[in-house]
C-alpha cells in the first residue's frame, strides 16, 4: 500500500474517497485508480533522470484507458505501443505521434501504414523479414521510416518465464551476434533511417544488476556500430521495472535510474525508457464484494464478484496481489480462498488469506492497476468491471461498465 491508500475511521480510502462510496455509486467489480499516485510515479521518473536528454514512454499495454493515457500525456509523456489499436487510443487520448516507439514482433503492413502517416518517433524492429517489410511500406508510401533494432542481448531478467523477453530461447529482438550485420542492412535500405537501438527484457524485474548487464552489451554494440560508421541519436533501454505486490523489494526509481545513469556516462544519446507497471502498478485497485462465504471441506471460500477474465495475473502467473477489507471488522479472523464466479479452478483472486468478513462485504484487490483492466476479457459473457478515476476528492468514471447486449452485438444468427 502507498500513501494514495490508507484507512481512515476504519474505512479503506483512495486518496480523499472512500472505497465504499465508488462501489455504492458504481457497483463492483471495479476498478479504481488515483490520478496523484500516476502523476507521483511519473514525476519520479522525470525527476529521476532529468539530468540527461530522456523520453519516458509509458508502455501502453499496461494500463490502456484513455483516461490515464491522458493523464500521462498532460505530463509530457512519450508512449510505447505494440499495436495498431494502441497507436489509436494514443492518439485519441491526446498523446503526441512524435513521442511515440512501436514495439512488437508482428507489426503488419496496415500498422506499420498508419504509424508511417502519422509520424512516430521510432519503429522497434524486430526481425530481418520485418526490416524488408517496413522498408517496402515506407517506399510505397514515399516516406523514411525511422528505426531502432530491438536487440536481444541473451540477459537472463530473472523473473517469471512468461515475462522474461531478453534471454536467446525468446521470440523477441534479433540475435545480439547478428545486430551488427542487420544494422548495415538497415542503414543501406532506402526508406529507412537508422536512428536508434532498443532493448526490453522483461517484466517485474526487481534487481538492476540485469538491466546493467543488458544496457552494458547494448552499449558495446553501439561502439561498433560506431566504428562502422553508424551513428545512433538515442538508446531506448526498455521498461521492466518491478513492483511491491508482496515482499518484493525492487530498487526505488531513483535507484533504478541511478544505476542505467551510472552506466550511460559519457554518452551522448537521448535515453528512451518504456516504463509500464511500475508507474501505474500501484496506482490501482480491483474493487470487488463477497457474494458468498462457503465452508469447504478442506477450505473456505469467499466467493467474490471479481473473477480471472477481470483479473488474470493469480491464474496467468500465479501472481500474489494483496486483498484487504474496504471496511475493517473487530470480528474472528478466518482464512479463505478468495475466488471468483467462473467456471474454473484456476478462477482464483488469492490463496490462503486471513480476513475478518461477512457476506456482502467488499475486497480491495491491491496493486491492480498494470495489466488488470488491459489483459481483461468477457469469458463467460461477464461484461467487463467500470473503471473509476479519483483526483482528490472528485470522481470520475473513466470506462462504464459494459452491459451484456454489447457482448454479441457484433454476432449472427445463421439466415
Ligand atoms: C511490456 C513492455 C514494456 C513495459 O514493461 P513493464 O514491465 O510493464 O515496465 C516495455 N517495453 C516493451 C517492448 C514491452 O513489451
Amino acid at each position: 500500500m502507498n500513501e494514495y491508500f490508507h484507512y481512515s475511521h476504519n474505512q479503506l480510502h483512495v486518496e480523499q474517497v472512500a472505497l465504499d462510496d465508488i462501489a455504492q455509486q458504481f457497483g463492483t467489480p471495479c476498478y479504481v485508480y488515483s490520478r496523484a499516485a500516476l502523476t507521483d510515479a511519473y514525476q519520479q521518473f522525470a525527476q529521476a533522470f532529468k539530468s540527461r536528454e530522456h523520453l519516458i514512454c509509458f508502455a501502453v499495454k499496461a494500463n490502456s484507458n484513455l483516461a490515464i493515457l491522458n493523464v500521462f500525456a498532460r505530463l509530457g509523456a512519450g508512449f510505447d505501443i505494440v499495436s495498431g489499436g494502441e497507436l489509436q487510443r494514443v492518439l485519441a487520448a491526446g498523446g503526441a505521434a512524435q513521442k511515440i516507439v512501436f514495439s512488437g514482433v508482428g507489426k503488419s503492413e496496415a500498422e506499420m501504414r498508419l504509424a508511417l502517416e502519422v509520424g512516430i518517433l521510432c519503429f522497434n524492429v524486430e526481425s530481418e523479414p520485418e526490416l524488408a517489410r517496413l522498408n517496402a511500406v515506407a517506399k510505397s508510401m514515399g516516406k523514411i521510416a525511422p528505426i531502432s533494432l530491438r536487440v536481444n542481448p541473451n540477459v537472463d531478467a530473472k523473473t517469471h518465464p512468461y515475462i522474461s523477453t531478453g534471454l536467446k530461447q525468446n521470440k523477441f529482438g534479433v540475435a545480439y551476434t547478428e545486430a551488427l550485420a542487420l544494422y548495415q542492412e538497415a542503414a543501406a535500405m532506402s526508406h529507412l533511417r537508422v536512428t536508434g537501438m532498443d532493448c526490453h527484457i522483461g517484466s517485474q524485474l526487481t534487481d538492476s544488476s540485469p538491466f546493467i548487464a543488458a544496457a552494458e552489451k547494448v552499449l558495446a554494440l553501439v561502439d561498433q556500430l560506431a566504428a562502422h560508421g553508424i551513428v545512433l541519436e538515442h538508446l531506448d533501454l526498455g521498461g521492466g521495472l518491478g513492483i511491491r505486490y508482496d515482499a518484493e523489494t525492487p530498487p526505488s526509481i531513483a535507484h533504478y535510474a541511478e544505476a542505467l545513469l551510472g552506466a550511460l556516462q559519457g554518452r551522448t544519446q537521448k535515453l528512451i525508457v518504456e516504463p509500464g507497471r511500475v508507474l501505474v502498478g500501484n496506482a490501482g485497485v480491483l474493487l470487488t464484494r463477497i457474494e458468498y462465504l462457503k465452508n469447504g471441506e478442506e477450505k473456505n471460500f469467499a466467493i467474490v464478484d471479481a473473477a480471472m477474465n477481470d483479473l488474470m495475473r493469480p491464474a496467468l502467473y500465479d501472481a500474489y496481489h494483496a486483498i484487504l477489507p474496504v471496511q475493517k471488522r473487530d470480528t474472528p479472523v478466518h482464512t479463505f480462498d478468495v475466488v471468483g464466479p467462473i467456471c474454473e479452478t484456476g478462477d482464483f483472486i488469492g490463496r490462503a488469506r486471513a480476513m475478518a468478513v461477512e457476506q456482502g462485504d467488499r475486497l480491495a484487490v491491491m496493486s491492480a492497476g498494470a495489466y488488470g483492466m488491459s489483459m481483461s476479457s468477457n469469458y463467460n459473457t461477464r461484461p467487463r468491471a467500470a473503471e473509476i478515476m479519483v483526483d482528490g476528492s472528485a470522481i470520475f468514471e473513466v470506462r462504464a461498465r459494459e452491459n451484456v447486449s454489447q457482448l454479441f452485438a457484433a454476432e449472427k444468427l445463421l439466415a
